[in-house]
């Protein structure tokens, strides 16, 4: 029998990672006491270690689950923090410091929390156990400490003191049993005594005869009995005492023996008392021996139940499809890389072509606007002075070196505008929004980490790769800073094409115009205002005094509104001008270039545009598309832990639901699995003893 209560701690262990529901606990022994009854001094006694946290400030406010786990075959003692990731501390000093650390972060306002600490501790000198420390009751509330907190100390060890958990309720001889917080608490829940060990500490300040009185107390018994000790570190003359477990060990119960021996009377093998850490420790190993026994057959069958509940849930639920957080990675890896080999056969060099002709459009205009539109209306109808007539534009003088230098201007504003940056600069951009769009279509978007990984992976190589692209982009478009050569065909083109663009920008006018109409609250009324600032700019009608108020009638704001519309409806009489112009038969010919900034201009572009695709398209497009998925499977394949895979696939709630009833259930079988198998040996055991 002597694996049989480490196995069940083992299984204990594996059901409190199962979440714990109290059917699926198995018993452990839960230490009570008032503070400084010497709670901590008869744990320490029982590892042979000081490693609790001391001092008199509430040190203790969160529940320690302690696990011993006996290691015959080893020398080596430590302890572990299975919850931080703390593993072989063996230095326990520095467990007692974390521990320390652990409860003080517990602020003192609410002085206890019930969010347990779990420390193992492993040594050829411990018993195989599993013990719970709990905040000491206290008498008085302190200064700074909740009004609540004796009632909130008591709710917890309550919690815990529930069947089927063992309770060792830790009494100091020195004070009267009837006062004992730790009775009185185990009476309220184990009225009859059954599962109740009485600890007497402190038995060397009373006398022997008192002493041996209190373990034989009638007024309270216990079922399983009082053991009486003496669990204090005897002080050491002559130098420090070294602390190791078996020095400690060995001082404790030596001092503990010479005290008990020298009273053979009231504690000797006659006496009928039980006394000392040794004796404890044993009992301690039987009682939860028995009590992990007796509880084995009511555990598996709720483990069955559970079992039974969770793989109803998976099949009704996840239609008994397997998953691991690791295929779950793989297959949306997989699925996201098959969605960008799909964009990536969608954006090429065609697609690029159009973007960057579309942004250079934009460009096109702007130099229109600046040196060929940007005359008020007004000035058509007004004879101006040479050259700057612009009403005159269709039939203008090629010969003019007027229209020859606003064309130059225009062209050459073009061509240095920084095209290398820009187009890399609207591709990478476009790249980058792709990828968003594909990552919100993918299983990732409910992974802030995935996304972020994806995001970068994409960035890096795109700024890795901007200006060396931007550089080559500028190169190459370099002679057209100089000379721009123009053939027929591409005039045609331009001259085809002009209008589209042209005819765009009128319905983005028009569209304006119907928006500050709706403002207005109305063409009718925008007409009003119109007409007014129209009459005004002849000198038809006389304003005085605009102010912020506004004028004839109308308020400021409006008549801001107002020339507004008149900018745009002024603007969408020149396209038009400009549209019936770009379509005349004088535009046919790239002979009168001058007549035809637009097409010209637009041939201009669209050559910029063929010529930085050709070096993006090596340069940037080819390599992103080579080097992107490769950084997908740096960044989220190899190189992830399993914690980190197992953080990623949690991150999707619906996943993390659909892992956890597999983990439930596996874990659940292999407890069930593992009880069964103790089962079958304990029967064995019994049919061997009943041989024996
Ligand atoms: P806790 O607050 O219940 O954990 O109590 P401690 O274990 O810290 O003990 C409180 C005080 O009682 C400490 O000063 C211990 O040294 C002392 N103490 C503990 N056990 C004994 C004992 O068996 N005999 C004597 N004389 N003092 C003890």
């Amino acid at each position: 029998m002597m694996m049989f209560t480490k196995k069940m701690i083992e299984i204990r262990n594996i059901l409190s990672q199962v979440g714990q529901t109290s059917s699926l606990t198995l018993p452990s022994i839960v230490v009570i006491g008032s503070q400084s009854s010497g709670k901590s001094s008869v744990l320490e006694a029982i590892v042979g270690h000081e490693f609790l946290p001391k001092g008199s400030n509430m040190v203790t406010r969160r529940p320690i689950e302690l696990t011993l786990i006996n290691t015959p075959d080893s020398k080596a003692e430590y302890g572990e923090f299975p919850d931080l990731g703390l593993k072989k501390i063996t230095d326990f000093s520095s467990i007692q410091r974390t521990l320390t650390e652990l409860n003080m972060a517990v602020p003192e306002s609410e002085c206890v929390s019930d969010d347990p600490i779990h420390l193992r501790i492993y040594s050829p000198n411990v018993p195989d156990l599993s013990l719970i420390d709990l905040p000491g009751y206290i008498q008085v509330v302190g200064k700074n400490q909740p009004l609540e907190l004796k009632q909130k100390i008591q709710e917890l060890c309550d919690k815990y003191i529930q069947p089927p958990n063992v309770i060792l309720a830790i009494s100091a001889a020195d004070v009267d049993l009837a006062n004992s917080a730790a009775l009185r608490a185990s009476r309220r829940v184990d009225p009859r005594g059954e599962r109740t060990i009485g600890v007497v500490t402190k038995m060397d300040l009373v006398d022997a005869t008192r002493g041996a009185s209190i373990l034989m107390d009638k007024q309270y018994p216990l079922r399983l009995g009082y053991v009486g000790v003496v669990s204090k570190v005897p002080s050491v003359s002559g130098g420090l005492f070294k602390r190791e477990s078996s020095d400690l060990m060995t001082a404790i119960s030596r001092n503990e023996n010479a005290y008990f021996s020298s009273h053979p009377l009231e504690f000797g093998p006659e006496s009928g008392v039980s006394v000392g850490t040794t004796t404890l420790r044993k009992k301690l190993m039987h009682v939860l021996e028995q009590t992990m026994s007796a509880s084995l057959q009511t555990t598996s069958d709720a483990i069955r139940q559970e079992l039974e509940e969770a793989t109803y849930e998976f099949k009704v639920q996840y239609n008994d499809r397997p998953l691991s957080a690791e295929s779950y990675l793989a297959e949306s890896l997989d699925s996201f890389k098959h969605s960008f080999k799909q964009f990536a056969e969608e954006f090429g060099r065609p697609q690029m072509l159009q973007l960057l002709k579309d942004t250079l459009d934009q460009r096109v205009l702007d130099q229109l606007a600046a040196r060929y539109w940007n005359k008020p209306i007004s000035d058509l109808s007004v004879p101006p002075p040479e050259p700057d007539n612009i009403a005159d534009l269709p039939k203008a003088d090629p010969e003019s070196p007027y229209w020859h230098r606003q064309l130059d201007a225009c062209a050459s504003a073009l061509t240095k505008l920084g095209v290398g940056r820009l187009a890399t600069t609207v591709v990478a951009t476009t790249i980058q929004s792709h990828i968003d769009r594909l990552i919100s279509q993918s299983p990732f978007v409910n992974h802030p980490f995935a996304r972020q990984a994806i995001t970068e992976a994409a960035s890096s190589i795109l700024n890795d790769r901007f200006y060396s692209t931007s550089d080559q982009v500028e190169n190459c478009i370099k002679p057209y800073k100089f000379e721009i050569d123009m053939e027929e065909r591409e005039w045609n083109q331009g001259r085809e094409h002009v209008p589209h663009v042209l005819k765009t920008e009128l319905d983005h006018c028009q569209a304006a115009l119907k928006t500050l109409e709706s403002e207005v609250g109305g063409k009718r009324k925008l007409k009003e205002v119109m007409n007014y600032i129209d009459k005004a700019r002849k000198g038809e009608i006389i304003v005085e005094g605009e102010g912020r108020s506004g004028a004839g009638g109308f308020s400021a704001a409006l008549l801001a509104k107002g020339r507004e519309a008149i900018f745009l409806r002024d603007r969408a009489d020149i396209i038009n001008m400009r549209l019936h112009a770009v379509k005349s038969k004088q535009c046919r010919s790239m002979k009168n270039k001058y007549y035809c900034p637009e097409v010209f201009l637009d041939a201009v572009a669209t050559k910029l545009a063929a010529t930085a695709v050709l070096f993006l398209n090596v340069e940037l497009l080819s390599e992103f598309y080579y080097q992107f998925p490769r950084e997908l499977d740096a960044r989220l394949g190899r190189h992830l832990t399993d914690e980190q895979i197992e953080k990623f696939a949690k991150e999707d709630p619906k996943i993390r639901r659909h892992l956890e009833v597999i983990r439930r259930k596996e874990l659940l079988e292999l407890v069930l699995d593992k009880m069964e198998s103790l089962r079958q040996l304990e029967g064995r055991d019994r049919v061997k003893r009943g041989r024996d």
